[in-house]
């Protein structure tokens, strides 16, 4: 049995919208410039995640459209939300709706296309939630004055009619997420977003007095009530009302932020509309004078070729600096606009750095951000090693940061179907036992994932599960090649992670956050390059799989500490009432860039705009180097559990444990300790270990 977590519940917690990103969807990292090793077609990046979400199934969505239809005069008044058809009961169903997997299901051709409408028959059905939803944002009212005790606390906790109202919100937002991912510029997903905005904006506001109200009760109180063992299930949602350095804000200025926030998001759409779309790639003649559009994709085939050579490479790399240097001041002032809100949002909440309102939202300890950049410098002298034993088998004698992709010896990943990756990565992640592989296969066979490109589809790939209710969603951009096995492991880490904290936790801990979330990502990542590694059938094959891994470790902890520290430096610009320029942004980018290149890749400044292309910049707020811990943190528990099989149980507990306590604490279910430097040691020795063997080899 599992119940959603209550948006409610994140709202009491302080855990929503920063940058209006929504602790649920999980972007994917965006790949160093040049190791397109990792970068296929697209780059992997989400820009559909600027929103929320729920999802459900069959009976529940048709019980739901049922009710629906009764409000509206025309159906039976049954279906009306009453103790029988609360959300447990409706959970149950749901459940049944859930595809048992079965060896023969997994044989036949998996599923590849999502389907919107197992959230939504039509357009008339989603209207009539946004109604709903609209119509009853303010039916918490009814507590207002009575949050002072225990039983009312309860109650609030366990309202089934604003559970119902939660789990609206949830799939309303996971079906605007699906729709616009699937094409941004459709009519209706435009329209169904703006409606869904509107109504939980509303939903949002309804609520703005609860946590003002609680917190204006005396410190010793509120130690009282929430110390109270019928809150015991809760207790981690509602650790901050005890928190004596918590700031609350009044009722009105939450609302004013809610309603301001709708317009603000507007600088993150500007910039996905401007980089997107009005920016157009410019064209770009090949050596044998045929001539085509620079897109993401002809980038990544051009960067990985040995057809071409080091001048070419470097000319496309220049070409593709060429379509943001114009703009350059326009990108610089959509960037500072979006880290002046988060700015102030920090300043309102009383902290003296948006790192530390980041970090206090996360629950997280803000030296942990300086400690893991500190820790990306240690490991670039022995990436340095990689690069100049690079450049000796390529035989260059000038490398630049566009030739580290090409490859260097004769093994090429073949193509591969689909199904054959999925089995592949399957075999790999069978490490972590079959309670893992039955979810990974549920998951996979579920309809739920959307697997190949199209002309209108979002880039990358993602995964989805809000309000915990059905399986999650994830989509892929699958390009036909074995490698992309890395990227549906990937994705399928988050997926059995948000799975199974869904089944073993309640509501209000059932979605674990980003800080976590990417540890079991990348843990899947490690476990398939190592499967790989030892089950190459030449050194060839052996070798490349090794500099893959290695390019992991670069494109996951180096590449995006840079991005962080760069990040890092425009958020202290601005904090210091100092002007983010284009000018000096350049400036620090390229010394960022050619300081992690090392000096025996040529790195030249124009490269320094490069800033401007990380979507992630522009729509999460301290984001990135969260992907370096993660790395870090998988690679102390695979190495553990690659040393003692007991290690694996312990593992599949804190998957289970979901967002139940504070992320350092949940790491430490899986024997990680993210402040004990040992840790950090660990992946340093992987990490050289694998240089080692490449350069040995
Ligand atoms: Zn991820």
């Amino acid at each position: 049995m599992r119940k959603m977590k209550r948006i409610m519940a994140a709202l009491l917690a302080g855990a929503v919208l920063v940058s209006g990103s929504f602790p649920g969807a999980f972007p994917c990292r965006v790949m160093a410039a040049e190791s397109e090793q990792d970068l296929r077609p697209a780059a992997e990046y989400n820009l559909g995640d600027i929103l929320n979400d729920p999802e459900l199934s069959g009976a529940l969505k048709e019980l739901i459209v049922g009710f629906l239809t009764a409000l509206a005069g025309s159906g039976d008044d049954e279906a009306a939300v009453g103790p029988e058809t609360g959300p447990d009961v409706q959970k149950e169903e749901a459940d049944a709706q859930r595809p048992e997997k079965t060896e023969e299901e997994f044989a036949g051709p998996l599923p590849t296309e999502w389907d919107p409408t197992e959230l939504y028959a039509d357009e008339d059905a989603f209207n009539a939630e946004m109604d709903y939803l609209s119509e009853h944002a303010y039916d918490v009212e009814k507590y207002r004055g009575t949050l002072n005790n225990v039983d009312a606390i309860l109650a609030i906790t366990e309202d089934e009619e604003i559970l119902e109202l939660d789990s609206i919100y949830y799939r309303a937002a996971m079906y605007t997420q699906m729709l616009t991912s699937l094409d941004a510029s459709d009519p209706w997903a435009k329209q169904a977003l703006a409606r869904f905005q509107e109504a939980s904006a509303r939903y949002m506001m309804g609520s703005a007095f609860v946590e003002p109200e609680i917190m204006a009760l005396p410190l010793s109180e509120r130690e009282k009530i929430f110390s109270d063992e019928r809150l015991e299930p809760y207790a981690w949602s509602y650790h901050k009302y005890v928190d004596p350095d918590r700031v609350t804000l009044s009722e009105e200025t939450i609302q004013a932020e809610t309603l301001l926030d709708q317009a603000m998001s507007h600088i993150q759409s500007a910039y996905s509309v401007f980089d997107n779309v009005d920016n157009k790639r410019p064209e770009i003649t090949y050596p044998d004078g045929t001539t085509g559009t620079l897109t993401d994709a002809a980038y990544s085939n051009i960067m990985q070729s040995n057809e071409y050579d080091h001048d070419f490479r470097r000319e496309a790399n220049i070409l593709r600096a060429s379509i943001r240097e114009p703009y350059q001041n326009t990108y610089a002032e959509l960037l500072a606009g979006e880290m002046k809100r988060n700015w102030a949002e920090a300043q309102l909440h009383g902290y003296d750095s948006t790192l530390e309102y980041i970090s206090a939202r996360d629950d997280l300890d803000p030296e942990l951000f300086y400690q893991i950049i500190e820790f990306s410098h240690s490991l670039m002298p022995k990436l340095h090693e990689y690069f100049a034993a690079q450049k000796e088998m390529l035989g260059l004698e000038e490398m630049g940061s566009y030739d580290i992709s090409i490859p260097f010896n004769e093994y090429e990943p073949p193509e591969m179907p689909y199904e054959d990756c999925v089995k592949l990565g399957r075999e790999a992640v069978k490490f972590w036992g079959d309670e893992y592989i039955d979810r990974f296969d549920s998951i996979i066979t579920s309809g739920h994932i959307d697997v190949y490109p199209s002309d209108t589809k979002d880039t990358g790939a993602y995964e989805m599960q809000y309000g915990g209710e059905t399986l999650p969603y994830v989509m892929f951009n699958f390009d036909g090649l074995m490698d992309y096995t890395s990227t549906i492991v990937h994705e399928m880490g988050h997926a059995v992670y948000s799975e199974f904290s869904a089944e073993n936790q309640n509501m209000y801990y059932s979605m674990p956050g980003s800080y976590n979330q990417e540890v079991a990502s990348t843990a899947n990542e490690l476990i398939f390059f190592k499967y790989l590694i030892d089950n190459a059938s030449d050194e060839d094959e052996k070798k490349y799989w090794i500099a893959r891994e290695i390019t992991l470790f670069f494109n996951t902890i180096i590449w995006q500490c840079v991005l962080a520290e760069f990040e890092d430096y425009c958020y202290k610009t601005i904090e210091a009432g100092n002007a983010l320029s284009a000018e000096a942004m350049n400036e620090k980018f390229y010394e960022l860039i050619k300081n992690m290149y090392g000096e025996d890749i040529l790195v030249e400044p124009y490269i320094g705009i490069d800033w401007a292309r990380i979507s992630h910049f522009y729509i999460y707020c301290y984001y990135v180097y969260k992907y370096a811990t993660s790395l870090t943190f998988a690679t102390a528990i695979c190495n553990k559990a690659l040393e003692d099989e007991g290690e694996k149980e312990n593992y599949l507990e804190y998957l289970k444990a979901g967002d139940s306590a504070s992320p350092e604490d949940l790491l430490r279910i899986a024997g990680v300790d993210p402040s004990d430097p040992a840790t950090y040691e660990t992946a340093k020795d992987y990490f050289e270990d694998l240089v080692d063997q490449f350069v040995e080899q």
